[in-house]
């Protein structure tokens, strides 16, 4: 079965989106992944199919209602859904690659995609909604980060990359950022490609790499190199 996303939102013309083009809109048409976008306001109450109604407590904004929400959510679930159900969140825990690599290698993922204020706190423990966040900044809803999310998901998945990036140890698959990377011509603007690149001695340009990540990542993520050198230690 191929991975199945279903994502729920007021506004589903924005999928597939950017994700309609490139690799995982190629993967999409192939058929090794599926994207269904489903409309909440179908979900709605009454002759306005309202979705949202005023902050209990007071304050501006509106606030997803839990009925239309899991109304939504029900109709979107299979019987034997074993897919997590997330919630696009600046709340949740941060997204990393090691969580994009979970969803990969499961069954799927159906993703809610808030909007206004926010969603009413009952239907994300009523369905355990896992609260899933792209950064500690705040959009206006969460369709872009489900398609941030979702990018980061299929690229991962089987065929959709072919064999190019097998065994490529990307940033952040190995807890370091990537080693920097250059192509020809070998002098440009009097800069060089570092020599050891072109030498053709491939344990040369391995044990290069390596040290220029690490440099790397000390450099620029200190968070992320204290953690490597824990992890090895
Ligand atoms: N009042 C909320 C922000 C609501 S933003 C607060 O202060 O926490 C509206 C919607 O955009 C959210 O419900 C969520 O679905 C989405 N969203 C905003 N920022 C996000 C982020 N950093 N990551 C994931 N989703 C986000």
């Amino acid at each position: 079965m191929p991975f199945r996303a279903s994502v729920l939102t007021l506004y589903p013309e924005m999928f597939p989106g950017p994700l309609g083009a490139s690799l995982a809109g190629r993967a999409l048409e192939r058929g090794d992944w599926s994207l269904e976008a489903r409309q909440i306001r179908d979900h709605g109450i009454g002759r306005h199919r309202a979705v949202d109604d005023t902050p209990a407590g007071g304050s501006p904004g509106m606030v997803l209602r839990p009925d239309v929400l899991a109304g939504a959510i029900d109709a979107a679930v299979r019987p034997d859904d074993e897919r997590p159900r997330l919630l696009m969140s600046p709340r949740g825990r941060t997204l990393d690659q090691g969580r994009v690599r979970e969803i990969a290698e499961g069954p799927g993922v159906l993703i809610v995609c808030g909007r206004f204020e926010g969603v009413d706190e009952r239907v994300i423990e009523a369905r355990d909604l896992e609260e899933v966040s792209i950064g500690d900044y705040i959009l206006s809803g969460g369709e872009m980060a489900a398609l941030v999310l979702l990018d980061a998901v299929v690229r991962l998945l089987p065929g959709v990359m072919g064999n190019a990036r097998s065994g490529h140890a990307e940033s952040f698959e190995n807890g370091l950022l990537e080693h920097p990377h250059y192509t020809r011509p070998a002098v440009w603007e009097g800069r060089e490609v570092p020599p050891v690149l072109l030498s053709g001695h491939h344990g040369a340009v391995e044990a290069w790499r390596r040290e220029a990540a690490e440099q790397f990542t000390a450099r620029r993520r200190p968070d992320l190199w204290a953690k490597a050198r824990g992890d090895r230690s």
